[in-house]
C-alpha cells in the first residue's frame, strides 16, 4: 500500500482502539438509518496471546447462535441464474438486465467487486452516487470508512467480496423498496453460492433483515452469530450511520473482530 494511503488511514482508525474518526458526509448515503442497539449472548472469550495482532486485543467473545436461514432457489423472473457459472457471470447479467423500477435510472449497474473466492464477503444496502457514476460498490465516503475497518483487522480489500442488496441507486439515496430487494436479491443469493465465503458480514438493517429474511431491530440482530446457508453471518451498523453517528463506532469495532475471529476459526 502506499506510504500515502496509509497516512491517510492512520488518521481515520486508531488501530485497536476502536476510535475510527471521519468526518460527516454533507449528502446522505444509503444505509444509514439504523436502530438502537441490543443485548449480546456470548461465550468464554479466549485470551489473546501476547504477540496477537492489535485488532484481537480486547476483542469481544464470539456470541452464541442466532438465526439460521437458508436461502431460496436463485431464480429471477425467467432468468435461470444458477445456470450462471462465474461472479463474472452474474456480474455481466446485472449490468446487462433490467429487474426493477430503478434500473432503467441507472448510469451503472454495481454488481459487487473484488476476490470471487473469498473467505469475507461484505454485504451493503445499495450504491449511491459515487457507486452509480463508477460502477463500483463503497467507493465514496462509507466506502472509505469501510476501507479503514477492513485495514484495522489486517484484511485487505481485495481480498474481500463487497455487494449490495440491490444492484442499482434508489433516488435520493432512500432505501430500497420491498418489491425492489425482492426484484434484485436472488442475483446475491447466486453471487453468495458461487463464492461461498466463510463469513458473510450485513451491514446496516436492509442488509441484515434481507439476508435473513426477517422484520427485527438491528438491536435485535446484531450480536450474535446467525447462519445463512450454513455460513457464520455477523451483523454491524452501516459505515455511512457511523459518519452520522460515532456512538455506534465501538458497536461497529466489535462486530467487524466478531467476524474476524470466525475467519480465523
Ligand atoms: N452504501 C451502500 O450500502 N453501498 C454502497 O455501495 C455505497 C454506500
Amino acid at each position: 500500500m502506499a506510504d500515502e494511503r496509509r497516512r491517510y488511514l492512520a488518521q481515520q482508525i486508531e488501530l485497536g482502539g476502536a476510535e475510527i474518526i471521519l468526518g460527516r458526509p454533507q449528502i446522505p448515503e444509503p444505509g444509514e438509518q439504523v436502530p438502537a442497539e441490543g443485548p449480546a449472548e456470548s461465550m468464554p472469550a479466549e485470551r489473546p496471546a501476547a504477540d496477537a495482532p492489535k485488532w484481537k486485543k480486547s476483542a469481544p467473545p464470539i456470541p452464541g447462535p442466532g438465526l439460521a436461514v437458508t436461502s431460496p432457489e436463485p431464480v429471477l423472473l425467467s432468468n435461470d441464474l444458477a445456470s450462471l457459472p462465474t461472479v463474472d457471470a452474474v456480474a455481466e447479467r446485472i449490468r446487462t438486465t433490467y429487474c426493477c423500477e430503478l434500473c432503467p435510472h441507472r448510469t451503472n449497474a454495481v454488481p459487487g467487486e473484488g476476490n470471487p473466492e473469498a473467505r469475507l464477503v461484505l454485504v451493503g444496502e445499495g450504491p449511491g452516487a459515487t457507486e452509480d457514476a463508477t460502477g463500483r460498490p463503497f467507493v465514496g465516503q462509507a466506502g472509505q470508512l469501510l476501507e479503514s475497518i477492513l485495514d484495522a483487522i489486517e484484511v485487505p480489500r481485495t481480498s474481500v467480496y463487497i455487494t449490495n442488496i440491490v444492484k442499482c441507486r434508489p433516488p435520493q439515496n432512500r432505501k430500497p423498496l420491498p418489491d425492489e430487494i425482492a426484484a434484485c436479491i436472488p442475483y446475491l443469493h447466486r453471487q453468495l453460492e458461487l463464492i461461498h465465503p466463510k463469513v458473510i458480514l450485513a451491514m446496516g438493517g436492509t442488509a441484515a433483515e434481507s439476508l435473513l429474511g426477517v422484520k427485527k431491530s438491528l438491536g435485535d440482530l446484531r450480536g450474535k452469530v446467525h447462519t445463512y446457508n450454513g455460513i457464520p453471518l455477523v451483523v454491524t451498523y452501516h459505515p455511512a450511520a457511523l459518519l452520522r453517528n460515532p456512538n455506534w463506532k465501538k458497536p461497529t469495532w466489535d462486530d467487524v473482530r466478531i467476524a474476524r475471529q470466525l475467519l480465523d476459526r
